[in-house]
């Protein structure tokens, strides 16, 4: 049988030995040269693009020669106001590339020892920086499947039936729920999400971001019949089979799974002031799932650092160490 990807050796390029070996001076450099690449890591001035500064070693800043700005390789990144070392900015980023249905912010603030605050918002900032590559602006083609599925306004029913409540009804909802309507290239392509108050939304959504000349496939809820008149349209009825003959959203489906896995194993519900982050996440991960870790921890930190991502990331740490 195949090795599973995971499990395979090509899939581990980082760890967090070699981060903590290689040590605070070679993480630096590596997000020097994340930021610059142009330069090879030399600053450039964000201010006046000058490519020449004085090096304030002590604390690691760097003095514009043209304009003696004073700014810091996080200067103007999501990174700006970073308190955390640069190693352990990278473990961090480390444990959340490995973890292929997400990591709660308490484990993350536990592995990586620091306030639950932190690891709040360094979480938050990195989701950042992986929703770039999920939200590219470029539209969906070949064969796009859709399909919607609901998430958070849990109500929890009454401990005793002559007070339990008809959770169905609007009055007794508790305004929480949101749909997430997703759309997947099939054959290793992306995965685009969104969250919308209802499916139905799905189908301006699809306006927007699939090519005239894909084809789509959908589920059997009537709301999905709009599509027949921009695509060619697959539809598969789910009460009555979930793969006929090549028709079916069983891709779409799989993003779904590991977006419930990732909310009710890991950050245990959601607010739907979230929900776009974890949705986000989730699809950077199935889109990536046969990426080596390596080169996702190289991608986050370049859209971090506001570069454009090369890929050439494999067999960094190895040097580094
Ligand atoms: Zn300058």
């Amino acid at each position: 049988m195949a090795q599973h990807f995971l499990l395979s050796a090509a899939s581990r390029t980082l760890s967090l030995r070699s981060i903590y070996k290689a040590g605070e001076d070679a993480a630096y450099a590596m997000f020097c040269e994340m930021r610059w690449p142009e330069t090879n890591g030399e600053a450039v001035c964000p201010q006046c693009n000058h490519d020449e500064a004085y090096k304030i070693t002590t604390r690691r800043k760097f003095k514009c020669k043209a304009c003696a700005h004073q700014f810091s390789v996080t200067s103007g990144t999501i990174f700006a106001s970073r308190k955390m070392d640069f190693v352990d900015l990278l473990a961090a980023i480390c444990l959340i590339v490995n973890a292929s249905k997400g990591m709660s912010m308490v484990q993350l603030s536990r592995d990586l020892d620091c306030q639950y605050k932190t690891a709040f918002v360094l979480a938050h900032k990195l989701r950042e920086a992986i929703a770039q590559e999920v939200h590219t602006g470029e539209v969906l083609d070949g064969h796009v499947e859709i399909d919607g599925a609901y998430f958070g306004g849990h109500i929890r029913p009454a401990n005793m039936k002559s007070n339990r409540v008809d959770r169905r009804l609007k009055k007794h909802q508790t305004g929480k729920r949101r749909v997430v309507v997703a759309m997947r290239e099939r054959e290793e392509g992306r995965t685009l999400p969104f969250i919308a108050m209802s499916e139905g939304e799905g189908v301006a959504l699809a306006i927007e971001n699939v090519s005239r000349d894909a084809t789509m496939s959908a589920d059997e809820a009537s709301h999905w019949d709009a599509l027949h008149d921009g695509w060619m349209t697959d539809r598969v009825n789910h009460s009555e089979i979930y793969s006929d003959h090549g028709k079916h959203t069983n891709m779409v489906e799989s993003f779904f799974s590991r977006l419930r896995n990732m909310i009710q194993g890991q950050h245990h519900g959601v607010s739907p002031k979230y929900l776009h982050q974890y949705a986000n996440h989730s699809a950077w991960l199935e889109d990536n799932r046969r990426t080596d870790n390596g080169t996702l921890a190289h991608i986050v930190v370049s859209n971090a650092m506001g570069a454009p991502v090369s890929r050439n990331w494999k067999g960094y740490w190895q040097r580094a160490a």
